[in-house]
Parts: structure tokens; C-alpha cells; sequence
């Protein structure tokens, strides 16, 4: 039998050399070979006779070439062929590619995939253009690459086509039977295959496979291998999050009468379904005796900050402090604003870490570790400095549209116990809050405060600018103000950069005199900034002209206008955030979305779904499909595995029900069983996820 853990060495057609290079492609051993799936299956189970060919027909056909020449016509080399069978001729031309001469030459067997046509140019009735071709030596064993459904294989390393194609098979036929990774009730729930008929059919699918199925990396051996690695990578989530269940460090708040008395002081208005719903899963969290570690996922404006806002008040009648975190500085301001507005009728005193002059700082760094003061608002560095708490009891983290910057960890490094509730702003599609916050407990608000006028989103072009400058004016006229913001490549921004901006603001500037103009960008120092930002809340300046550091968290309800100019450049999260920068009051707002020159596909279809849609859960589907789950997380890929088989853009629905599985396994059979089954491999290196903890 086949021993799937021996070097890949030892393969036959692999040997020593192309093992090295192997190694480097991440294929160590029979196993890695076995697991490179096929990109697709053509099927060249029947060939077709020449002579029963027809126009439109998709198939294969195996032949002689019998003639072969390269001719140039209209500044395009073309090479053409004639393939004969018993029973006829077939014509087949390929475009500007010469070197063919060399490959597909008179005499040589040739199979070819393809679309039937009709000839044009007379001569052979039918043709083929551009098929795909495969060479037959003779020594090939029959029905390897012909006769079959046939995979084709991404090149891997050294091994490619054909030579490629054979080892698989070669392989294939040795699978025999493998010991099983999932227990069999769970197997048999599923619905699975033997492991070994898997892994086989995979590269040597038999007559019950469809090969639409195959192609849809569906047929049984897919379903298989997909659903065995995902039900053993959510067994692992499963497991941490028992793991941080069964954890009883944390502390047990009481939520009693003078937190409900504190809470109905506070509020100036009634909380939205959802907030009462979420606030339940986080006191919920807070009351037992295990830490909290919670997501709070939320559109911009769904209401989240007050409903930190409240889990602080529990913390703090419990007689701890709690720390809000912002990722800049601005934000962090503007949190510091609105909770200190809401906190006048609660006697807590609140102290800003970061800003500030050099005293003040001090000042409140003295007064939260004698315990004075209740909160510290700051921004994530708080939490690395040498901020030193008297009795923090909770952490809450705005990360607005990044993810996984601070974790509990880091708290825990300093010696705080505290729980920690994680704020993002970008929903994240449920595929990938599933895999990269698996383990995780998540709260999501999914409604927003009523009294919000909806935002319209229009698009223009760079040529429209004066209908644009026009629009702007019609809403300063009425009293109201106006973001106008420039993507810029960097948050530093580089200085030809601000020197294009300050272009801009003069541009504005010069389009609506008598208004106030004001810009913003990140290469001011952080009190000019805060000055800036603090004349546009208070309505002393009616347009602010700013590069990305807008896009965060900021709130002044009388801006109904936002022009985002080069949209074409901007992701579509960030231009999700930046059009929620407007809309936070009872106004009607715009979103005007100017793109520059020629728009690239996806620059195209990214301002599409903008206009079509403000539902923040579609945006992320789709930037999702447009940009692939690595690219969607940024550059940090924060905790997303390596998958296998399975493809979380594809595999959605059998995620969900591994997840389903694996959760119901530990439930069953308990945390030793499911040790058991992750064990010998470890199962982070196994996902890749050494980096997460
Ligand atoms: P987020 O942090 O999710 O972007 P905020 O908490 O800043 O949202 O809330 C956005 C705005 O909506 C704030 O002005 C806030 O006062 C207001 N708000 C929040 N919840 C409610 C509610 N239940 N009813 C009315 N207004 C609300
Ligand atoms: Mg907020």
C-alpha cells in the first residue's frame, strides 16, 4: 500500500532534484502530491469521430496531423493543421503562436478540446480555433490522458501537462484504503466517502461522476476532502472557544440597580432592538466568571458606541475602570467628546491619555492609577504605553475597519484580567466572521436608530466638476457643510501630496467664496488637527477638504454632503466608511462619487455597487468577491487559514455545516475526544494560523 507520509521522492517520474524543487511549492511528501487538487476535469470520455462533428459541439478528438504550416496573414502569424482520424478531416488554426511549428508538427498524435465551427474560409467544412492540444506519445498508457474524465492540474514546480498528469494517475491507482480522520457518525452524517475513494477519485474520477459536478468541486470526492478539512479546522475554533469558556479568571460584574438607575440617567433616547439585544449578550458576558472576548460588529452609525458606552457603566458601578481605545487620534477625541456629553448626569470622571499637552498627559495618568478617575479614552497605544490602571475591569477597542490590532493577550501581558469587547465598523461577510473569528463570541447590530434620512449616491465624472461645485454650494446655502475628501496614498501623506491637496483647497476656495474652507490632512501637527477638526464639529468652518484620516468615526450631523474625489481609487470599504460620514441627522444627504479618466472593471463595478446599495453586509459580500478573502483583510490577513481543498468564496454552505458538526462533535463526545482528532498534527501549523493565539 501506499504510504501517504514517504518523501515525495521516491515517486516515480520525481526523484532527488524536482523533489528539492517540490519542496520549495510546499509538496514534501505523498500526501502534498496527492492533495494538489485539479483546476478542472474535461470530459474525453467519448472522443468524437471527425466525420460526426458538428458546428456548436464542444468535444475532443484524437487524430494524426497530416499537414501543418505556418502562414502569416494581416500582420498575425497563423498556424494551422489538419487532424485525421479513420474517418476524416479536421482543420484547426491557433494565433500568433509560432513556436507550435515546433510542437505540433507533421505525424505527431495530437488530441484537441474545443469548439466545433464552421470553416468560413471554405476548404474544410468545420474547424477548430484555438483548441486546447495535448501531444500522445506512445508510450503513454492508454486512457491516462484520453478515454476518461481528465483533470488538469495547475503546473507544480517542476511538473507540468502531461508528465504531471501521469504521476497523479500513477498514484491514484495505489490509493487503497486510508485510515479515517473523522469519527463514523460524523462521517456518516455528512455523507462521505472513504477517504482513500476520495483522495482517488479526485485524480481519477469514475463513471458515476458527473463532470459538471467535478468542475463545481462538488462530486462526492470533493465534498469529501472539503468537508473533512473544514470540520477539523472549526473543531479547532471550537475547542478555543471552550477553551475561553471553561477560563474563570475573568471578573463576574453584577449588573444591579443603581447600573440600571446609572443607565436610564444616560441615555437620551430609547435603544434600538438590536442595541437591547447586543447589551444583553455583553452583560450576559460580563456577569460570568470567564473573561469576555466579544466582537461587536456594526455598520458606521449602527449605534455602537453607545452601547459600549453602557458596558462601561457596568464596569464602573462595579467599582472598576474601563478604557476605550480608538485607532487615531482624532477619533479618540471625538469618542472623548461624546462620552463626556453623556456622562454630565453620572458623577465619572473621564481622562484623556493621549493629546494634550506633556502636563495634562501626566496629570491623567496620575489620576487613573490612583483610581480618580473612571475612564481613560485614548488611542490603541494606551494599552502598549505605560499607562498603569488602578483596577481595570474593561477594555473596549474601536478598530473601526481593521481588525486584530490589540488582543486580550496584550492586556493580559500587563497583568489586567480585564474583558475585552472589540468594536468594528466593517462588517465582515458571515464566511469569514466564521473562519477568522470563529472562536470568538460576536454581537452584531444589524439596525439603525431611527430618524436617519437616507443617504443618495451619485456619480460623476472629473468633466462635471462645476455641476459638483454647484451641488456643494446649494447645500452650504441652506446651512449646512460639506466634506470634500482626496485619497492620498499614505496616512503620513507624502508632501507632493498635501501640495496637491492645498491645490484643491484653493480650487474649492475659489468656487465658493464667502464659505469657510479648512483642510485636513495627516502631515499637521496633531493640535492643528484637532483645531481643524474641532472648528468643522462646531460649525465654523462649512467645508473641510481631507485626505483619508477623515474616514474614521467622525460625527457632525449638520454635513450632508460628501465628495469623494478619484472614488475610483478607493476600496470599497473605506468608501463605505467615508459616505458614513454623512447622514448622521435628520437631513436628506449625498454621496457624490467623481472618478477621474478611464475606470478599470472592478474600479467600475466597486462604484456600481455603491450606488446600488448602502447595506454595509452586501458591500463586504461583495468587495469579498471582488478582491478574494486574503486581499479583503488587508495586507495583515489576520488569521485566515490555509485551506486545502476548501475555498471560503465557494465553499459557503458546506462551511456552515462542518461548523454545525464540529460544534455538535465537542458537544457530544467532549474536549478529549476532539484533542484526540486534532492532535498528532497540530492543528494551527496545519491551518497556518501561527500567528494568532
Ligand atoms: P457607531 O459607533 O456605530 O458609528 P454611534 O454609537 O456613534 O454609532 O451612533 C451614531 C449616532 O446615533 C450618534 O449620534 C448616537 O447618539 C445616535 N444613536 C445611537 N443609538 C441611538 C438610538 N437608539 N436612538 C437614537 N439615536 C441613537
Ligand atoms: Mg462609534
Amino acid at each position: 500500500v501506499l504510504d501517504l507520509q514517504a518523501p515525495v521522492q521516491y515517486v516515480k517520474g520525481v526523484g532527488p532534484q524536482r523533489a528539492e524543487a517540490l519542496a520549495k511549492a510546499g509538496v514534501r511528501t505523498v500526501e502534498d502530491l496527492l492533495f494538489h487538487v485539479p483546476l478542472r476535469y474535461e470530459d474525453r470520455r467519448q472522443l468524437t469521430r471527425i466525420a460526426d462533428l458538428r458546428p456548436g459541439m464542444k468535444t475532443t478528438v484524437a487524430g494524426v496531423v497530416e499537414v501543418a504550416g505556418l502562414r502569416r496573414a494581416r500582420r498575425m502569424a497563423l498556424y494551422e493543421i489538419r487532424l485525421a482520424d479513420e474517418t476524416g478531416r479536421l482543420k484547426a488554426l491557433w494565433f500568433n503562436q509560432p513556436f507550435l511549428r515546433d510542437v505540433l508538427g507533421r505525424g505527431r498524435r495530437v488530441v484537441l478540446y474545443g469548439t466545433v465551427e464552421r470553416d468560413a474560409q471554405g476548404g474544410a467544412r468545420i474547424m477548430m480555433a484555438s483548441p486546447q492540444y495535448e501531444l500522445l506519445e506512445d508510450e503513454d498508457t492508454p486512457g491516462v490522458h484520453t478515454g476518461r474524465i481528465v483533470p488538469i492540474y495547475e503546473k507544480l514546480g517542476p511538473l507540468a501537462g502531461k508528465a504531471l498528469r501521469r504521476t497523479l494517475w500513477r498514484l491514484g491507482e495505489q490509493v487503497g484504503e486510508l485510515p479515517e480522520t473523522l469519527p463514523p457518525p460524523v462521517r456518516e452524517r455528512l455523507g462521505l466517502l472513504p477517504r482513500g475513494a476520495a483522495l482517488r477519485r479526485l485524480h481519477q474520477p469514475t463513471d458515476e461522476d458527473e463532470p459538471e459536478a467535478l468542475n463545481l468541486a462538488r462530486s462526492p470526492a470533493h465534498r469529501t476532502l472539503i468537508l473533512e478539512e473544514l470540520f477539523l479546522f472549526q473543531l479547532g475554533l471550537a475547542l478555543r472557544r471552550q477553551g475561553r469558556r471553561d477560563d474563570r479568571k475573568g471578573i463576574a460584574f453584577r449588573v444591579t440597580d443603581a447600573t440600571r438607575e446609572a443607565v436610564k440617567r444616560i441615555l437620551p433616547f430609547h435603544l434600538t432592538a438590536a442595541q437591547k439585544r447586543v447589551l444583553r449578550e455583553i452583560a450576559d458576558d460580563m456577569q460570568a466568571s470567564r473573561p469576555m472576548h466579544r466582537l461587536l460588529q456594526g455598520d458606521v452609525g449602527s449605534g455602537k458606541t453607545v452601547v459600549a458606552l453602557l458596558a462601561m457603566v457596568i464596569a464602573v458601578e462595579n467599582g472598576y475602570q474601563a478604557a476605550l481605545m480608538a485607532p487615531t487620534e482624532i477619533l479618540a477625541e471625538q469618542h472623548a467628546l461624546t462620552l463626556r456629553r453623556m456622562l454630565q448626569r453620572v458623577p465619572y470622571s473621564l481622562e484623556m491619555v493621549t493629546g494634550g499637552t506633556r502636563a495634562q498627559r501626566q496629570a491623567a495618568r496620575e489620576r487613573l492609577r490612583a483610581g480618580q478617575a473612571q475612564i481613560a479614552v485614548g488611542t490603541h497605544a494606551l494599552i502598549q504605553e505605560d499607562v498603569r490602571f488602578h483596577r481595570l475591569g474593561l477594555a473596549v477597542v474601536d478598530e473601526q475597519h481593521r481588525f486584530g490590532v490589540i488582543q486580550r493577550d496584550d492586556l493580559r501581558k500587563k497583568g489586567y484580567e480585564a474583558d475585552v469587547l472589540v468594536m468594528t465598523a466593517t462588517p465582515i461577510p458571515r464566511t469569514l466572521a466564521l473562519t477568522a473569528y470563529g472562536d470568538l463570541d460576536v454581537s452584531v447590530l444589524d439596525e439603525r436608530p431611527p430618524g436617519r434620512a437616507p443617504v443618495r449616491t451619485v456619480r460623476r465624472s472629473a468633466s462635471e466638476r462645476r455641476l459638483v461645485q454647484g451641488m456643494v454650494r446649494d447645500e452650504l446655502a441652506a446651512g449646512r457643510q460639506a466634506y470634500v475628501v482626496y485619497p492620498l496614498v499614505e496616512e503620513s501623506d507624502k508632501l507632493e501630496d498635501v501640495a496637491s491637496a492645498t491645490q484643491m483647497l484653493e480650487q474649492w476656495r475659489q468656487a465658493l467664496p464667502g464659505a469657510r474652507v479648512a483642510l485636513l490632512h495627516g502631515r499637521l501637527p496633531t493640535a492643528a488637527k484637532e483645531e481643524v477638526m474641532a472648528d468643522f464639529a462646531g460649525g465654523r468652518t462649512q467645508v473641510l477638504v481631507a485626505t483619508t484620516v477623515v474616514e474614521v468615526g467622525v460625527d457632525v450631523p449638520r454635513a450632508t454632503i460628501m465628495v469623494v474625489e478619484n472614488a475610483e481609487r478607493f476600496g470599497l470599504a473605506s468608501l463605505h466608511q467615508l459616505r458614513g460620514r454623512v447622514g448622521r441627522g435628520a437631513t436628506a444627504s449625498t454621496c457624490v462619487l467623481v472618478s477621474h479618466g478611464r475606470l478599470s472593471e472592478e474600479a467600475q463595478a466597486r462604484l456600481e455597487v455603491m450606488a446600488r446599495t448602502d447595506d454595509g453586509f452586501v458591500i463586504a459580500e461583495e468587495d469579498l468577491r471582488l478582491r478574494g478573502p486574503g486581499d479583503f483583510f488587508g495586507t495583515r490577513q489576520w488569521g485566515l487559514p490555509a485551506f486545502r481543498v476548501a475555498d471560503l468564496l465557494r465553499d459557503r454552505e458546506l462551511l456552515e455545516l462542518a461548523r454545525g458538526e464540529a460544534f455538535r462533535f465537542l458537544e457530544d463526545s467532549g474536549v478529549a475526544a476532539a484533542r484526540d482528532l486534532l492532535g498528532q498534527e497540530g492543528w494551527a501549523r496545519r491551518f497556518h494560523l501561527a500567528g494568532v493565539g
